[in-house]
C-alpha cells in the first residue's frame, strides 16, 4: 500500500483506519474504495431518492478474499450489504452508514454450461442476459427475464427472487435454480440445494433464494436452463376498458392456458411508450394485453386460436397476431422500454411492485385513478397481468420535497390496497427499505417475529444487511400510529434525485 493512502487512513475516523487496515491485509489497494469521490457511485441503488455513503466498498476477486473480509466485519461489528449491479428498486443494496458495501461486481465467470444436464454454473456477479448468450449455442437459455436483464446479475437475482415476462409459464428465480453455494457473515461455507430431485434435510434452497443479501453472500449458482422454443407469436388485444381487460387475463388463465408472456398496459402507459419506441399500439384502447405463446408450430397455432376465442369472447375491440419474429420482437419492444419511456415524460417516476389476484386487476386499477385526483400525481401502469403483478409508475417532479412525500404515500397506500384484496406488497422487487411500513400491514406480529427469528440463525449478531426487509415491532407501532391519524408517513431520509 503507498505510504500516502496509510497516512490519510491513519487520520481518518478510528473504527474506520481499523477496518481498512485489516481490509488492506486481505485485499489489494485497487479492490477497496473509501475516498467519498470513490465511494458514491454506491451510495444507492434504483431506489434513488434513498441515499447513504458507506465506510467503504470492496470488491474481491474469490470466494477466499470474502470469506477474509466476511471475518473481519463480524470481528470489528461492522454491517456489511452484498451488491450485485444495483438496479434493485427497493433499496436492497442501500449501504448503511457505519456499514460496508461487498461488491461482487467481480464474480463474473461463467464456469460451467452442461448441456446433458440442462444447467450452467456461474459466478454471482455474471449478467442475466449474458447467461442465455452463453447457452445458446446449446440451444438453451436461461427463462427468468427480467427487464434490466442487461445489467442485473445472477446473485441479485437471487437476493431478489427476480421475475419477468417469461416467469408465468417457466417460473421465477426461485423455480429456476438447482443450487447455491454462499458464505455466512462469519465467512463459513454453506450449500443450499442439490443437483439431486430430493435432497436429505431441510429445504432451504427457497429460504435464500429472496432474502434480499440478509442471510448468506452468494458466492456460486447453478441455474436450469430450458431449451429455445421452435416458435414464438403475440397477441396484440385492445379493450375499450382496463376492467374488461382485467378479466380478459383471469379468463385465459381460467381456460387452461400458460401463456409464454401475458402483459398488460394501460393507455398511458402505451402513448408514454408508442412516443418512445413506436412498438404499434393501439392508441385509441384503454388497456392492450400482449399474449405470447411459444413451442412448435402446431402447439403455437392452437394456443393463439384458443387465446383469440377467449379474448374475443371478454370483449377484445382488436387483436394483432405478430407475423414475423421481427414484429413480435417489435411489440415486446414496448413493453421491454416502459420505464424509460415514463421517464421520458415525468422528471421522476417511482415504480411500485405489489400483486392482486388476477380477478382483481380492474378494481385495483379503478382505485388507483381515485388515487391520482388525491394525490394530484399521475400514474401510468404497466405490469405483469398473468402473474397479477402490478407496475403502477407515478410520475413526480423530485426537485419539490413535498411532491416525493405524496408519491410515496400514494405508492404506499397502492400497496395498502393489493394486500386488501388479497395480494402482496411484492411481487418481484423485494422489501428493501423501502416496503418495511408496509410489511406491517401484510404480516402479523408472531409472523414478523418468525422472520427474525430465521435472521438470527443465520446471522445471529444482525451484521449480513440488517434493517431491510422485516419492520421491527417499534417500527410496526409507529406505522399504525401514523395511520390511524391519517397523516403523511415521516420520511427517513432527505429526497435527493
Ligand atoms: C429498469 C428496471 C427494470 C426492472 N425490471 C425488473 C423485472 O422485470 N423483474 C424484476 O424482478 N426486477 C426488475 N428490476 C429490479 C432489479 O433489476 C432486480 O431486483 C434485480 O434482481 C437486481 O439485481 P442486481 O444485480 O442489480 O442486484 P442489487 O440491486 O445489487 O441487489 C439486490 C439485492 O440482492 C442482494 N445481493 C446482490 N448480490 C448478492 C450476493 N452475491 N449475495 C447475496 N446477496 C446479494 C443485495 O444485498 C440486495 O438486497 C428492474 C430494475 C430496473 C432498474
Amino acid at each position: 500500500m503507498p505510504n500516502s493512502a496509510v497516512a490519510s487512513r491513519q487520520e481518518a475516523a478510528s473504527p474506520q483506519s481499523m477496518l481498512l487496515d485489516a481490509l488492506s491485509r486481505v485485499l489489494t489497494d485497487a479492490a477497496v474504495l473509501w475516498t467519498a469521490e470513490d465511494t458514491a457511485p454506491y451510495e444507492c441503488d434504483g431506489l434513488v431518492a434513498h441515499r447513504q455513503v458507506p465506510v467503504a466498498v470492496v470488491l474481491p476477486e474469490t470466494a477466499g478474499q470474502v470469506a477474509e473480509v466476511l471475518r473481519i466485519c463480524h470481528r470489528l461489528g461492522v454491517p456489511v450489504v452484498p451488491r450485485g449491479a444495483g438496479t434493485s428498486l427497493s433499496g436492497g443494496a442501500k449501504p448503511l452508514a457505519n456499514g460496508l458495501v461487498l461488491s461482487m461486481a467481480r464474480f463474473k465467470q461463467i464456469l460451467d454450461v452442461d448441456p446433458h444436464s440442462r444447467t450452467a454454473t456461474v459466478q454471482p456477479g455474471v449478467r442475466n442476459l449474458v447467461v442465455s448468450e452463453a447457452a445458446a449455442r446449446h440451444g438453451l437459455y436461461y427463462a427468468p427475464d427480467p427487464s434490466s436483464q442487461i445489467a442485473c446479475t445472477i446473485g441479485g437475482n437471487i437476493g431478489e427472487n427476480a421475475g419477468g415476462v417469461h416467469c408465468l409459464k417457466y417460473g421465477l428465480t426461485l423455480h429456476n435454480v438447482s443450487s447455491v453455494r454462499g458464505l455466512t457473515m462469519r465467512g463459513e461455507p454453506v450449500e443450499f440445494g442439490s443437483l439431486a430431485p430430493d435432497a436429505p434435510g431441510f429445504d432451504l434452497l427457497p429460504l435464500v433464494i429472496g432474502s434480499e443479501g440478509m442471510l448468506a453472500v452468494v458466492t456460486e449458482v447453478c441455474l436450469k436452463l430450458v431449451p429455445k422454443p421452435q416458435l414464438a407469436r403475440v397477441i396484440m388485444a385492445s379493450f375499450d376498458d382496463v376492467g374488461q381487460g382485467g378479466n380478459a387475463v383471469a379468463e385465459v388463465i381460467a381456460a387452461g392456458i400458460i401463456p409464454a408472456g401475458l402483459e398488460m398496459m394501460d393507455k398511458a402507459a402505451t402513448i408514454a411508450v408508442e412516443q418512445y419506441v413506436n412498438a404499434g399500439y393501439d392508441l385509441q384502447a384503454q388497456a392492450i394485453l400482449l399474449c405470447e405463446s411459444d413451442g412448435t408450430p402446431e402447439e403455437v397455432a392452437e394456443e393463439i386460436e384458443r387465446m383469440t376465442q377467449v379474448l374475443r369472447r371478454c370483449g377484445a375491440t382488436r387483436i394483432q397476431v405478430s407475423a414475423s419474429e421481427e414484429e413480435r420482437l417489435r411489440f415486446w419492444s414496448g413493453r421491454k422500454n416502459a420505464f424509460p419511456a415514463a421517464g421520458r415524460i415525468s422528471p421522476d417516476y417511482y415504480c411500485m411492485d405489489g400483486t392482486v389476484p388476477r380477478k382483481h386487476i380492474g378494481t385495483l386499477l379503478g382505485r388507483i385513478r381515485q388515487m391520482e385526483s388525491r394525490y394530484e400525481l399521475r400514474c401510468i401502469n404497466v405490469f405483469h397481468a398473468g402473474d397479477g403483478n402490478m407496475h403502477p409508475l407515478i410520475l413526480f417532479n423530485g426537485a419539490d420535497a413535498r411532491e416525493w412525500h405524496r408519491a410515496e404515500q400514494f405508492g404506499t397506500d397502492i400497496l395498502e390496497v393489493c394486500v386488501e384484496l388479497g395480494g402482496t406488497v411484492t411481487g418481484e422487487h423485494g422489501v428493501g427499505v423501502e416496503k418495511l411500513d408496509v410489511m406491517c400491514t401484510q404480516f402479523t406480529a408472531p409472523e414478523r417475529e418468525m422472520f427474525f427469528r430465521v435472521k438470527a440463525a443465520f446471522d445471529p449478531e444482525r451484521l449480513l444487511n440488517p434493517d431491510k426487509a422485516i419492520p421491527t415491532l417499534a417500527r410496526c407501532a409507529e406505522y399504525g400510529r401514523q395511520r390511524v391519524c391519517g397523516g403523511l408517513l415521516p420520511h427517513p431520509d432527505l429526497p435527493r434525485f
